[in-house]
């Protein structure tokens, strides 16, 4: 273990640190699954309903579904659109795998769209020259928190008739033009993983929508299709979220704005430090208000970096070391190497460092110091 020259103390930092934000909220999270054992009601009813209605409210969204996860928002999402087989729909390469993986598994054909190197979201310019017959949505990702430019998404997507459908995973309570994150298209898919901005204690996700018909599609859905109960008209699944997931989130949602803006000041904190060096900081566009779920530098000799920085005691990930359109599942698609330049630039480039709320600045200041110290800056 090395020691670093601040205060002489022995300064540590992973990527990411539950353990310290679990403390600030124990004896209330506590509290609140104590009671759902006392009820012995596990699975959606009054815990999973509060959740909703508390989510929607946070998210300016008429309606809020809890579901199984993430990915089975997503999953769900395209269900109730009926989007299947013989379908195209529009998406990022550079996101993790569940976006795509989604589109495939209900049979339609995820076609991909190079970056923009900046922001790392989707590149609006380059979404129409894909749409053909075939296109039914457009699937865009609030990468690492912060919004894609959901305006002329919006106008390309009204032009040609398709449904938006935001992957918002890394976005709760991210917002664009004051406009929070879910609200833009038809609805938004929302993650709870516990490495989230809002993680519960195992797996949850959450669609919002302002579309009373599709929210009460997506609750039918979410449990095997059933509507009255053992009468099927739909083929669903169970994608229901659970009461002591949906106690631990309405603890944490109150705590989640004062969360998300200590990432805000540790962000400002290191693009402060990186101003006049080679390494790059995440580009937030104006009118944007990122909630930091990654805070994600684009540097020079970036493998070299890492493993400097794991030598200092300093946890870092790679978002995403390969992208979509090259992984084997999708060979069939056809993609080759040099078909989307920008994403697989970022994929060589891109290094994510510990952004979570509770870092201190003395924390930030050695993590910060020894990226610039690699690079003879110090
Ligand atoms: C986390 C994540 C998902 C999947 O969420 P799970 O809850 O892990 O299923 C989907 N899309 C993106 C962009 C994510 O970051």
């Amino acid at each position: 273990m090395r020691e670093t020259a601040l205060k002489g103390a022995l300064v540590q930092v992973p990527l990411l640190d539950l353990k310290t934000q679990y403390k600030t909220y124990k004896r209330e999270v506590v509290r609140a699954i104590n009671e759902v054992s006392e009820s012995q009601s596990f699975i959606l009813g009054p815990a999973v309903a509060e959740l909703e209605e508390r989510i929607a409210k946070y998210c300016d969204s008429k309606y809020a579904i809890g579901v199984s996860s993430g990915t089975d928002a997503l999953l769900v999402s395209l269900m109730a659109l009926e989007i299947g087989l013989g379908d195209e729909v529009i998406t990022t390469p550079f996101t993790f795998f569940a976006t795509a993986g989604c589109i495939a598994r209900v049979g339609a054909t995820p076609v991909f769209v190079d970056v923009d190197a900046d922001s790392y979201n989707i590149d609006v310019r380059r979404i129409e020259e894909k749409i053909t017959a075939k296109t039914q949505a457009i699937m865009p990702v609030h990468l690492f928190g912060q919004a894609a430019q959901m305006k002329p998404i919006m106008e390309i997507a009204r032009l040609h008739n398709l449904a938006v459908i935001e992957d918002a995973a890394q976005a709760m309570g991210a917002s664009r033009d004051g406009v929070k994150c879910g609200n833009f298209g038809v609805c938004g898919c929302f993650s709870f993983y516990p490495s989230k901005n809002l993680g519960s204690f195992g797996d949850g996700g959450l669609v919002t929508t302002n579309s009373r018909a599709l929210a009460d599609k997506i609750k039918i859905l979410r449990d095997h299709g059933q509507n009255p109960r053992y009468f099927y008209k739909i083929i669903g699944g169970n994608f229901r979220l659970d009461a002591v997931q949906a106690a631990v989130l309405t603890v944490k949602l109150k705590h989640l704005d004062k969360w998300n803006e200590k990432r805000r000041q540790n962000a400002a904190l290191y693009d402060y430090l990186f101003a006049d060096s080679p390494v790059r900081g995440p580009k937030i566009d104006s009118n944007n208000v990122s909630i930091y779920h990654q805070y994600t530098i684009t540097v020079p000799k970036r493998d070299q970096l890492q493993k400097f920085l794991t030598e200092n005691q300093i946890g870092s990930a790679i978002f995403y070391p390969k992208p979509l359109h090259l992984q084997e599942c999708f060979k069939g698609l056809g993609y080759r190497e040099g078909n989307l330049p920008v994403a697989e630039k970022l994929s060589r480039e891109v290094l994510s460092l510990p952004i979570y709320p509770e870092l201190t600045e003395e924390q930030i200041e050695y993590v910060g110091r020894t990226v610039l110290k690699f690079y003879g800056l110090d």
